[in-house]
């Protein structure tokens, strides 16, 4: 049997240092196993999945040398290898299952979905819906039929008792079934939830061993039943822990910043990243730090890896990214790197329109651009001296903005315009003068090029965490603070 594993992201925002790091993991688990590593994008959310996600995502993987072998992008004997584009394959296994008994169609309306949980609410159940509460009488079912109304494909599932799910890392998870609900398995549109769609496909595309999350260990007990259902054989099970923040709560963009594409823009080199997301739970064998990808995937063991949340320290990231740019680096190869990073004509060409018109020499440019090479801008409070407003709204003005931004999905300017303008309704401030403190946060200085197109071509994680550091230099947010900003931020309109 040849081991087959996958990364199966779905493309629906910035390329996540999580996603990253199971890919490293499966594609080491893979390789260690002389095995093959597939690459499959989960995009049956077509609301929130875009083209522009999907492509991030595959860049960054591949900056980070993380290469597959079958993908949307190379092909592969088991394509397609978007969801999106496998309908048919979905729908018609969806049938197979109503055929054989083990899912229905449902027609219950989403008023009464929450009628009957509020049912079993008051009843002190446990809310998962069973195959049993959703029924309709017979001649109900059939009108409903008849009429056409819309209906989602439900997975039988057990009344109660023990499920056992067995994990590589974990062994046995017993999990009741009281507490698994008849998952749509087909949305109202004919398109597959995660959960048909994944199984289905982990088993048409021969995937051998399942590396994933932990947030997705609730799934397992669904996903067995299915295998069963079909009659296939289950892959192996392994739930990866998850990343924390240092203060051990789940890696969130609201915390620190997520994306690779930040990682990047902040000149991190790609062979340090991919080290240190091998140190995330795994060890090599002699417990050195610095190791390349080669010699973490000849040296891997999955069991090697420990279940303690691992922490995504920002810190230990640098200080490995030091070691390699000063040891491992010469001349010739800093050189190329720095190019690489920023100093090349991509890069350069989408500056030239913002500098270009307000220069006189060319030893213009470099302070003038300073900020589109840099992380975070040497400012302070006094930085802020000139801006128009009290402390206390000053620092809500950028907190409201790095929450709105989080919920940008396509980073643009109309986009970001959109969210300036908003605030500045909500503030009562005209768009300079709520642009003022964001240009200082941004630029680091008080006149530059345009902030706007700073924020565009930064990008979103680089944009947050200069504001993040712009509220930090002011003193930060106290809890009261951060409570009452909440209560007034929930008055703005959903993103
Ligand atoms: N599409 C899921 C995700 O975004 C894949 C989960 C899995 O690996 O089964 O993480």
């Amino acid at each position: 049997m040849t081991v087959r594993t996958r990364i199966a992201p779905s493309p629906t925002g910035d390329p996540h240092v999580g996603t990253a790091y199971i890919a490293l993991f499966n594609l080491c688990f893979a390789r260690q196993h002389g095995g093959e590593f597939i690459l499959r994008i989960e995009d049956t959310d077509r609301v929130r999945s875009t083209a522009e996600s999907e492509q991030m995502i595959l860049d960054s993987l591949r900056w980070l040398g993380l290469e597959w072998d079958e993908g949307p992008d190379v092909g592969g004997p088991h394509g397609p290898y978007r969801q999106s584009e496998r309908g048919d394959i979905y729908a018609e296994h969806a049938q197979r299952l109503i055929d054989a008994g083990h899912a229905f169609k449902c027609y219950r309306t989403s008023e009464e979905l929450d009628e009957l949980r509020e049912a079993r609410k008051a009843q002190g159940l446990h809310l998962a819906l069973k195959p049993a509460d959703l029924a309709l009488d017979p001649d109900e079912q059939a009108r409903r039929e008849q009429e056409g109304m819309p209906y989602v494909v439900r997975m039988q599932v057990p009344e109660s008792g023990p499920c056992v799910v067995q994990d590589m890392l974990r062994g046995a998870i017993e999990v009741d079934w009281a507490q698994v609900d008849a998952q749509i398995l087909l949305k109202s549109d004919g398109m597959p939830t995660y959960h048909l769609a994944n199984v289905v496909d982990d088993h048409l595309m021969g995937i051998t061993h399942v590396l994933r999350g932990e947030e997705w260990i609730n799934s397992a007990p669904k996903h067995q039943l299915l295998y069963e259902y079909f009659g296939w054989d289950m892959p192996e099970l392994c739930h990866m822990p998850l990343l924390r923040n240092p203060d051990k709560s789940k890696l969130s963009k609201r915390k620190n910043p997520t994306s690779i594409n930040y990682y990047r823009r902040m000149g991190f080199l790609p062979q340090a990243v991919t080290n240190y997301l091998g140190r995330m739970g795994w060890s090599m064998p002699d417990e050195r730090e610095k190791f390349s990808l080669a010699e973490m995937m000849e040296n891997f063991d999955i069991q090697r890896v420990s279940l303690g949340g691992p922490v995504f320290d920002l810190e230990k990231l640098t200080w490995l990214n030091g070691v390699y740019l000063r040891e491992d680096l010469d001349d010739r190869a800093f050189l190329q790197a720095l190019m690489t990073w920023a100093f090349n004509e991509d890069y350069v060409a989408q500056i030239l329109p913002q500098v270009r018109t307000r220069v006189d020499t060319l030893s213009d440019v470099a302070p003038l651009a300073g900020h589109f090479f840099s992380g975070l801008p040497a400012i302070s409070e006094a930085s802020f001296d000139g801006i128009n407003l009290e402390r206390e709204d000053l620092v809500k003005l950028l907190q409201f903005l790095v929450w709105r931004l989080e919920g940008v999905s396509s980073w643009n300017k109309d986009a970001l315009l959109a969210e300036i303008k908003l605030l500045g309704s909500h503030f009562d401030l005209k768009m300079k003068a709520l642009l003022a403190p964001v240009f200082i946060a941004i630029t680091g200085s008080s006149s530059s090029t345009s902030v706007m197109d700073a924020m565009a071509i930064l990008g979103s994680d680089m944009t947050r965490a200069r504001l993040r550091h712009a509220i930090g230099v002011l003193g930060g947010v106290s809890k009261k603070q951060a409570k009452r900003f909440e209560k007034e931020y929930r008055e703005l309109p959903a993103e």
